[in-house]
């Protein structure tokens, strides 16, 4: 099972484009995260590959495949059915799975059912799923109202909702914004635990770069709706190559340049901060392949 985007392009009503020309292959097993700044997209290419956008943006271009078949040309019942079974999707919020009035066994068995689970060892299959995301005495825990949790606890139980169905891919959404520093950790070591565990493919989108490092192989650097690099983490932490990464990392500082007074909409869209900056860059960089490494910048070309 793979997911292959390409040339994905998706727009607001008013015609700006919030994501531009994205091209990434995700394949079976593989971890990867999505880091950029708040608004750069990340949350709109999770939503645009469960076909879940709100309802202002639109589909411009591309093609989503998943395992061969693309997802913009289903069915709705059909990706009705990959979401939340297939595909699962673990969000910043934990509270908001929850009913707060309803106890968690519940909700989960309900949920389970919705996307045809067999009422048939239901009950233990809940338990080992809950196991895998931490819980080691589950029946203790289901018992409780939502309200009685803390977030963190509500965000593993989300999490293991989500391996319930033994999904292909889960596409978890800043899953630790919402958390103190001790929850963090707390899913961070479950994530990286699971890693291990777990033959299914990750998407992890954060805006703290930082958090990648123990949690994914690969990852892609996002920027105003364009993909920047794309590389193995602990390469692109050392030796970003991309001048954004660079500032991510904090291996460089900011700096912003002097914008003319008429904007270049087609210039690449870090131009009006990087210090590199050659007349060609008023000309965005398409997709260059160095080093085992996809960059979007002409240095590279
Ligand atoms: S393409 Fe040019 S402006 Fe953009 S990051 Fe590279 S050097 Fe800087």
């Amino acid at each position: 099972m793979n997911l292959k985007i390409e040339n994905l392009s998706v727009s607001l009503n008013n015609g700006n484009e919030v994501l531009k020309d994205i091209r990434i292959e995700i394949k079976e097993g593989e971890w990867i995260g999505l880091v950029g700044e708040t608004g750069s997209g990340k949350t709109t290419f999770l939503r645009a590959i469960l076909r879940i956008l709100p309802e202002k943006m639109f589909f411009k271009d591309g093609r989503i495949l998943f395992n061969g078949k693309d997802l913009l040309k289903i069915k709705e019942e059909e990706i009705r059915r990959i979401r939340g079974k297939e595909i699962c999707l673990i969000i910043q919020e934990p509270h908001l799975y929850f009913n707060p009035s309803i106890k968690i066994y519940r909700q989960i068995e309900e949920y389970a059912l919705f996307h045809g689970m067999e009422k048939k060892d239901l009950k233990e299959r809940i338990y080992n799923s809950l196991r895998l995301s931490g819980f080691e005495e589950p029946e203790n825990w289901i018992k409780m109202f939502p309200f009685q949790l803390s977030s963190g606890m509500l965000q593993r139980i989300g999490i293991g909702m989500a391996l319930l169905h033994e999904p292909k891919f889960i596409f978890a959404d800043e899953p630790t914004s919402s958390l103190d520093r001790a929850h963090e950790k707390q899913i961070i070591d479950l994530l990286g635990n699971l890693k291990s565990k777990r033959d299914m493919g990750f998407i992890f989108v954060t805006h703290m770069i930082d958090l990648l490092k123990d949690v994914t192989e690969k990852m892609a650097v996002v920027y105003k709706g364009n993909l920047l690099e794309i590389g193995k983490t602990y390469e692109i932490f050392q030796n970003p190559f991309h001048p954004y990464t660079s500032l991510l990392i904090g291996k460089s500082s900011f700096q912003k340049f002097s914008a003319p007074l008429k904007k270049n909409l087609n210039s690449c869209p870090f131009y009006y901060f990087c210090s590199f900056r050659i007349s060609r860059c008023l000309e965005i960089p398409p997709y260059f392949e160095k080093y085992g490494r996809v960059v979007r910048c002409w240095i590279y070309e």
